[in-house]
C-alpha cells in the first residue's frame, strides 16, 4: 500500500518514510476496510447475500475506492433482484477505476440483456484482499481519501 499524499510504499512505521505523512490512522481504516471485505466476500461464497451487503457496505465507507469490494456488493444486489442499487454501485466503480473494470461489462450486459449476468455469479468473485493490502487500489485513494468525512460513520 501507498502513501495517501506522495505514493511512496509504506513500510510498517506510522509515517511516510518518504514524505512524513502520518499514515497510521490511515492503515488502520484499510486494514479494517478489507477485513470487512473478506467477511463480506465468504458471505457471498456461501450466498448469505444479506450478510454479505452488511458487510460490503462497512468495508466501503472505511474506503469507498475498493473496487472490489463495490463490484462485489453490485453482484450481491443484483443477486437480490436489486437492479438500480447493482448499477448504481458498479456505476460508481467504473468512475473510481475506468480502465480494466470488469463493473464496465457487467452494465453492458445487464443494458443488453438483463439476464446476462446469470454466469457472472461464481465467475467473477474475486479473491481475498490480502493483509499486505497489495491488491488495494490505494493509489486512486488519494483525493477520495481527503475528501473522506468521519460524519458519515
Ligand atoms: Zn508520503
Amino acid at each position: 500500500m501507498n502513501c495517501y499524499k506522495c505514493g511512496c510504499p509504506l513500510s510498517e512505521k506510522d509515517f511516510c518514510t518518504g514524505c512524513g505523512a502520518d499514515v497510521g490512522t490511515y492503515k488502520s481504516l484499510i486494514f479494517l476496510s478489507n477485513q470487512y471485505y473478506n467477511e463480506g466476500l465468504e458471505r457471498a461464497k456461501v450466498r448469505d447475500l444479506t450478510g454479505a451487503k452488511e458487510k460490503l457496505r462497512q468495508c466501503l465507507k472505511l474506503n469507498k475506492v475498493n473496487t472490489q469490494a463495490r463490484n462485489l456488493l453490485g453482484l450481491v444486489y443484483f443477486e437480490l433482484g436489486e437492479l438500480v442499487e447493482a448499477l448504481t454501485e458498479w456505476v460508481i466503480s467504473t468512475t473510481y477505476q475506468q480502465e480494466k473494470n470488469i463493473a464496465q461489462d457487467y452494465i453492458d450486459a445487464v443494458q443488453s440483456n438483463p439476464t446476462a449476468l446469470d454466469g457472472f455469479w461464481t465467475a467473477s468473485i474475486p479473491p481475498f484482499i490480502n493483509t499486505t493490502w497489495r491488491l488495494i487500489p490505494v493509489s486512486r485513494a488519494v483525493s477520495i481519501w481527503q475528501r473522506f468525512s468521519f460524519a458519515r460513520w
